[in-house]
């Protein structure tokens, strides 16, 4: 595995060159793609195993998505489907839909698939109440049997939790958790409406690890308004500090058409690209001399961690949680916007509470469009796959799966000669195409994104409508 610690030279020349809109590839074909044609029935049939598998595989093992979207207040930086309110009979009322939703979901999953990850995202999934976590805790374990290795994370907003809500969640079976942090300095913190100190999130990956959860991930965002290289690196610091298991940077994706509260922030007060660059390169430096690999994109783990060992063991995988440790698992999502991926389909719910309780009040799948994968998705999702995820990609292992030569499937993308082919890609030093192999060299992971859009054949039609953020 390279090192990061060992980067020569900042060439922010060269990352200028390729920043550009373009998608983060936590699915391929991208969100764009899917269409209203596919329906609820189309999901159940995915759901029963009715529908093709992947290059001829077998139905494996579940994971399972729980969408919360409630939040206390509104982050200006927010890019999810969340949903500001504190009125506690609407939350409990989309929990009792979300049990409807295991129930009908499971009435079409074969009884033998266990249950081998859940992640609960949002919103803020820790704002349902203690009472209201095991409340759906139990729900989900009294539809489906855990595998020995079962692993649960939920992600977390430190600044409206108690120890309550942690217990609530150990109790549930969750073994890992992520704290959103963003930024320590005060000014961002205001800039973005988020005042969170040190002092409190400390306390509570104090408190998680006293009451063993085994993971522990801090999220951070850099791009925020107000933040500076050096401001930046005083909060990476202080992060390192807590020694959490993973870090996540994520690149700030400002997209003002598309979340009105984007607005709110004042664009001059961002970070220009060369320090936005400054601040990627330099904490990628830092964050690896302490004793974390550089997963992809943007994540982060330490050596023992279950994402740097799915990584050794070829079993690193990147769906709409991001990184995950599970490859092949069927990920079945439950609440308004949900996204599933079972089998060869990608299937996503309704937007809005009223129509997603108007199909589940109906039985019916509250699904409101999706994607079936055609051959050359599926060979296409492949290659993006093992780039994003392992960095090279063995032309013998792709013959063995897809029955096709790379050379040959490949054959115009390997000839193109335009700035943004392989072969530019090859001359400024990001790629390098061995005899038995592709490989992605150390700057090229920075632009990771770029490399992966070389492969994908939905993006001359996606990439003006769908408002993706820049690669860097
Ligand atoms: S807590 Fe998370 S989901 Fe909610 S507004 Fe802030 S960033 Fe968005």
């Amino acid at each position: 595995m390279a090192s990061f610690s060992t980067i020569p030279e900042l060439d922010v020349e060269l990352l200028k060159k390729y920043d550009r809109a373009g998608p983060r590839y936590t699915s391929y074909p991208t969100a764009p793609a899917f269409h209203e044609g596919f329906q609820s029935e189309d999901f159940r049939q995915a759901l029963t195993g009715n529908k093709p598998l992947p290059f001829g595989g077998t139905n494996r093992n579940l994971s399972l998505y729980f969408h919360i979207p409630f939040c206390d207040t509104l982050c200006y930086f927010c890019g999810c489907n969340m949903i500001v309110s504190n009125n506690r009979s609407r939350i409990n009322h989309y929990l009792q839909y979300l049990i409807r939703e295991i129930g009908l979901n499971r009435s079409h999953i074969a009884d033998n698939r266990k249950l081998e990850q859940l992640h609960w995202g949002g919103g803020t999934p820790t704002h349902l109440n203690p009472e209201e976590i095991r409340t759906l805790g139990k729900a989900i374990a009294s539809n489906y049997d855990f595998a020995d290795d079962f692993e649960a994370s939920c992600e977390i907003d430190p600044r409206e939790l108690t120890r309550e809500h942690l217990e609530a969640l150990h109790e549930s079976g969750f073994n890992r958790i992520s704290l959103g942090l963003q930024d320590l300095n005060p000014q961002v913190q205001k800039a973005v409406n988020r005042i969170q100190s040190l002092e409190l999130t400390a306390g509570i990956v104090k408190q998680a690890r006293e009451l063993g959860f085994k993971s522990i991930n801090i999220d951070l965002i850099y791009g925020l308004p107000r933040q500076t290289p050096g401001s930046f690196a005083a909060t990476l610091e202080q992060v390192l500090e807590m020694d959490p298991d993973r870090i996540a940077l994520f690149n700030f994706a400002y997209l003002p058409k598309m979340f009105k509260h984007h607005k709110v922030i004042i664009s001059e007060e961002m970070p220009g690209p060369a320090d936005k660059l400054e601040i990627l390169v330099r904490s990628v430096q830092r964050i690896c001399t302490r004793g974390y690999r550089f997963i992809g994109m943007d994540h982060f783990a330490k050596e023992g961690d279950e994402l740097a060992l799915a990584q050794d063991r070829g079993d690193l995988y990147r769906n709409f949680q991001g990184y995950s440790t599970r490859k092949g698992l069927d990920v079945v999502a439950h609440g308004i916007t949900g996204i599933s991926q079972v089998g060869r389909t990608y299937s996503q719910n309704l937007k809005t509470e009223k129509e997603y309780f108007e199909a589940l009040d109906a039985g019916r799948l509250p699904t409101l469009k999706g994607y079936e994968l055609t051959e050359d998705d599926l060979i296409r999702r492949h290659v993006i796959t093992e780039i994003m995820c392992h960095f090279h990609l063995e032309f013998r292992k792709f013959e063995e799966l897809t029955g096709h030569r790379f050379k040959d499937y490949f054959a115009p993308e390997l000839a193109s000669s335009g700035p943004d082919s392989l072969a530019s890609m090859e001359k400024d030093g990001l790629v390098r195409r061995n005899p038995e192999s592709l490989e992605i060299l150390p700057m090229g992971r920075f632009l990771i994104r770029n490399i992966a859009m070389c492969f994908d054949a939905h993006l001359k039609r996606s990439v003006g409508a769908a408002g993706y953020s820049r690669t860097i």
